[in-house]
């Protein structure tokens, strides 16, 4: 816990058995949860801060712009949960294809631990949607109520008209914000342009509207109130990144030995003969920080890698003209150690960095390959349950089978089914079926066994759906009941 930490105290009255308050006895009722207390981050300007805003940019260019691109007549990616499709580019997937989100997940859960190894919550501080918007919010708030100080001041004073301008400005940004964030990620759901128009003519429908509200009230509670409380103590990430560092991973850190003793001094101050070292305790690193902490008490849980506290620093290093670096990114041995960065950056490469890699690259490739040789139409067998087998006429022992056809590509295909694993086996329905673009199709497949070809019971048989049009195909096993 942050040591300036402050739990509630309460005095309460002790009262007697009888109820009767005990004259002169006091008790105090301590509150186990620590006040919350209001930070006001001050805006910085730097390398990182630069690093964190095209990250935003990026990140937000692709949300916000992605429902909007076009690929051939459809939106380039749609989640289409109603018709069971997700259309991501040239790729069209169902349900079946889930194998792709567990390899997705399986990546992204391993650039985790390869990021955080290397350089401690890169994620967190720089593209996690939580740092992501509660920067932008953070600007809003500063257009319209200034920056750190004009905000606290605007906090403190009795309500005006000038504070119910610039706190109705922000709130009018902010919601406007969520309620687009909100619509564009209902737009991966249902196409945004006929969303758009349902909007427009005021006709959306009502799980719509539900998921609009409610993913924009997330943003705005997140981004406008909870922000650091996020990460604090709801975001379990920060509670297991412990578990990844090691003394040779890339943090933000404070070089005690160079700072310390820390304080007040003039430009020409003579350090050696005052005693001190480089930190003015000028405190912007702590004003800075969007989780509040001070950076100079080493290491906790609570920061999240943003390197505000690093750049607001090396601005103040510049203006007292010192070198920078009182803050950075360093890792506890090159601190301790007093390493070059080359030297830091050497020790990052370690064995279990090369590891997450390599099995990063291993997955990353296994998954390209595998949607590279993805067949282009899928194929599941159901046996008819209303009846096991008949006599066809002609005499012949008959089974139905219902084959659902998914094709996976943006054009018709063309496709022959056959079936083999008994002799004299064969489809007696039409065998080429033609399945439309994008489509899923059921057909029903008769398929017939001269009398007498096999012994009662269950045989295993496979039916083989080829492409007309290329060499794929897919087998898919199911069996043919002869009855006693
Ligand atoms: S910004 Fe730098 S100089 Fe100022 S208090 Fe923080 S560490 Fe010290
Ligand atoms: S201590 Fe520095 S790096 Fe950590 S969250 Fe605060 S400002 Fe960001």
């Amino acid at each position: 816990m942050n040591p300036s930490s402050k739990l509630q105290s309460i005095p309460i009255a002790v009262v007697a058995d009888s109820g009767a308050a005990l004259p002169g006895a006091e008790a105090e009722l301590t509150s186990l949860y620590e006040a919350h207390k209001k930070i006001y981050p001050r805006s910085v300007s730097g390398l990182f801060s630069r690093w964190r805003w095209g990250l935003v940019a990026l990140t937000q260019l692709v949300f916000y712009g992605l429902p909007w691109l076009h690929w051939g007549q459809r939106q380039a990616v749609l989640f289409d949960l109603g018709e069971r499709r997700f259309y991501i580019f040239n790729l069209v997937l169902y349900p079946q294809d889930f194998i792709y989100l567990t390899g997705l997940l399986v990546l992204s859960a391993l650039s985790l631990f390869l990021f955080t190894a290397v350089a401690g919550r890169l994620w967190c501080g720089y593209a996690c949607p939580q740092t992501v918007y509660t920067e932008i919010f953070l600007w809003l708030e500063k257009k319209t109520e200034g920056d750190r100080s004009a905000r606290m001041r605007l906090d403190a004073a009795p309500w005006s008209a000038n504070k119910v301008l610039r706190k109705g400005a922000k709130q009018l940004l902010w919601i406007s914000l969520s309620l687009w964030t909100g619509f564009t990620f209902v737009g991966y759901f249902t196409p945004v342009q006929q969303l758009a128009h349902e909007v427009l003519v005021l006709n959306v429908g009502s799980w719509e509207v539900f998921w609009c509200i409610f993913y924009g009230f997330a943003t705005y509670g997140n981004a406008g109130y909870m922000r650091e409380q996020v990460c604090k103590h709801m975001c379990p990430y920060a509670r297991f990144q412990s578990a990844m560092f090691d003394a040779d991973t890339l943090i933000v850190s404070y070089d005690e030995a160079r700072g310390e003793p820390r304080g007040a001094r003039s430009r020409h101050t003579d350090l050696a003969q005052a005693g001190l070292g480089s930190c003015v305790d000028c405190s912007l690193c702590v004003q800075v920080c969007p989780t509040g902490i001070d950076i100079r008490n080493g290491l906790q849980y609570e920061c999240i890698g943003c390197g505000a506290c690093a750049d607001v620093c090396d601005s103040v290093m510049d203006k007292v003209g010192y070198a920078r670096g009182l803050v950075k990114y360093s890792t506890q041995n090159g601190v301790q150690q007093n390493w070059s960065r080359a030297q830091v950056l050497r020790h990052v490469l370690r064995p279990r960095v090369l590891v997450y890699a390599a099995i990063l690259g291993s997955v990353a490739l296994a998954m390209a390959i595998s949607l590279a040789m993805r067949s282009p139409f899928k194929v599941d067998v159901v046996r008819d349950r209303g009846a096991l087998a008949r006599i066809a006429p002609g005499g012949k022992l008959e089974n139905v089978y219902r084959l659902q056809i998914m094709n996976a590509t943006e054009v018709s295909q063309d496709l022959r089914i056959t079936v083999e694993g008994l002799p004299g086996l064969e489809v007696a329905s039409e065998p080429v079926v033609t399945v439309d673009a994008t489509q899923a199709r059921w057909v029903a497949v008769r398929v017939q066994l001269p009398y007498d070809a096999a012994t009662p019971g269950s045989h295993p048989i496979a039916f083989d759906v080829a492409s007309l049009e290329s060499a794929a195909h897919v087998a898919e096993k199911s069996v043919f009941i002869i009855p006693r």
